[in-house]
């Protein structure tokens, strides 16, 4: 494991390297030789250029996955050999963890101590996971009946087949931890990709791709193109030469994808938006409940799909735990993620900082309370206050929509059969939080609650081994666990009449 001052020079070092595409195991510039800025957000400043990729080079990297597809060493591999390779990918992301954890700190703005906590060490894990996968994909045999061929014999099975070429298009809040989520099960399946990181944060996705080849991944198995969504990304996932699209981000490009890929039917998994419910009882262990509260939203500057946005308090215990979280807001340390004592980062993007910062002013004009925060923080960079607010509701845009900063709605609440059903009261359906001591109480609310993730006492817990994704617009499909193999193959019935 390398130490941090030598991973600074690594991380440096890769940002000075001319960045390019990686094309059927080729470093390659965009066809038209154009490129696109890389931000620090929590300077401002431009750090770096990738190639901006567009539809004709989207068309050459579908080419290489297919050939790489079709008949080639990837096709003919065997599942052990393949195993070890992703277990390879997985070793080599722990061997490189303080220099992806900085890209990421530069590239997204979240605290490098949370990127070499959490992210890398998570991606790794999923590499690691999705590697034992590799040689654990099979069918099974059944005895079938055939009323209508009396007498007759027959062997019948499944065969579970690789999908084919997956698009993957990625978000920007797990640059790298999302496209982990998303190559783990392609290349356990035998699947291969064309990956396109976000716009905003290409830069781990890259060093990725150099560590896939290192890890002995065969040309063509992996294509990254760095690029727009309105351009390379809305290119792969209209490509006819595609046959899956795995997509995370916002519900609105999510509703596009889905048009994109309805042209030829393709195989589509879309994990969406959120404004998921965090609901405190009053019976809960107030001491664990409150940090529980204030980190479901604010871990990752409330830039995650899952973030516990709208806080329900039971009433008896409103004002206090109303309080608690706000003092919590109020002693984050904000400030650039390479600072090793910063407790939030930036916001990704300038664009980002206005949607959240208009979103305030919105909730401030409809008269929802500040309790605390409220505003744009510094003056460089894209810096807000951990904010909470009181008094929002149906109607409020604060209150209904996903707004994916550091912004909490507190809302009171009486009963269970109340907070249940304001709890379902959205399109979403990603996930959902109960903080009580009565398990009773919890079990009877989790069946309630419409949404593919529940945590009691707890939030934001992932693991490559428990599938997440949402109901309702939150999304179609699950990541990760053994749900996700399926979602990457496709089930071919053998008979034969013996
Ligand atoms: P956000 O709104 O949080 O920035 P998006 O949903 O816009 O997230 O972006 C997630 C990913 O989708 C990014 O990789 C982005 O480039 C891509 N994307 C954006 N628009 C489109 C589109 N029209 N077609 C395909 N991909 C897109």
């Amino acid at each position: 494991m390398v130490t941090t001052v030598e991973a600074v020079s690594h991380a440096t070092r890769f940002l000075k390297q001319p960045k390019r595409m990686l094309v059927d195991g080729a470093w390659v510039d965009a066809c038209h030789g154009r490129t696109l800025e890389v931000y620090d957000p929590a300077l401002g400043e431009v750090i770096d250029h990738v190639p901006a990729g567009d539809a004709e080079d989207v068309d050459l990297a579908v080419a290489a996955a297919r050939r790489a597809f079709a008949d080639s060493e990837w096709s003919r591999m065997t599942a052990s050999d393949r195993g070890r390779i992703i277990w390879r990918v997985g070793d080599l992301i722990l061997e490189h963890a303080d220099e992806l954890a900085e890209i990421e700190s530069m590239d997204n703005g979240k605290p490098v101590s949370v990127a070499r906590a959490a992210d890398v060490p998570l991606a790794a894990d999923l590499f690691h996971y999705m590697a034992g996968f590799a040689t654990k994909i099979h069918g099974q045999t059944f005895p079938i009946s055939v009323p209508y061929a009396p007498g007759a014999q027959f062997h019948a099975y499944t065969l579970k087949e690789p999908v084919g070429v997956v698009g993957q298009i990625v978000p920007w809040n797990f640059p790298l931890l999302m496209a982990a989520w998303k190559l783990g099960p392609a290349l356990a399946t035998g699947c291969t990709v064309v990956l396109k990181p976000a716009e905003q944060t290409p830069l781990s996705a890259l060093r990725l791709a150099e560590l896939m080849l290192d890890a002995g991944l065969p040309n063509g198995v992996v294509n990254v193109i760095t690029g727009f969504g309105e351009t390379a990304g809305a290119a792969l996932a209209g490509h006819p030469g595609v046959d899956k699209v795995a997509f995370t981000g916002s519900t609105e490009v999510g509703k596009l994808i889905v048009k994109a890929a309805a042209n030829d039917l393709k195989r589509v998994t879309i994990e969406l938006g959120g404004k998921s419910p965090n609901v405190v009882f009053a019976d809960a262990d107030l001491e664990t409940a409150i940090p529980g509260a204030a980190n479901a939203i604010f871990f990752n500057h409330g830039q995650c799909c899952a973030a516990g946005s709208r806080l329900y308090i039971e009433q008896k215990v409103y004002d206090q735990v109303l309080v608690g979280v706000s003092d919590y807001a109020d002693k984050i340390m904000v400030g650039r993620g390479l600072d090793p004592d910063t407790e939030m980062g930036p916001l990704v993007s300038a664009e980002q900082l206005e949607r959240v910062t208009g979103f305030l002013e919105a909730g401030d004009r409809e008269g929802v309370r500040t309790v605390t925060g409220g505003t744009q923080v510094g003056e460089h960079g894209y810096f807000v206050a951990p904010t909470v607010l009181d008094g929002a509701g149906p109607g409020n845009s604060v209150f209904d929509e996903e707004i994916f900063g550091p912004v909490v709605t507190a809302i009171p609440f009486s009963d269970t059969a109340e907070v249940a059903a304001a709890a379902n009261e959205t399109i979403y359906g990603l996930a959902a939080g109960i903080w009580t001591t009565d398990l009773t109480k919890a079990h009877r609310l989790i069946p309630q609650l419409h949404a593919g993730t529940v945590w009691v006492n707890t939030y934001n817990i992932f693991d490559a081994a428990l599938p997440f994704g949402g109901y309702k617009q939150s999304g179609w499909g699950r990541e990760m666990g053994e749900e996700v193999i399926h979602e990457y193959t496709e089930t071919k019935s053998v008979c034969i009449g013996l």
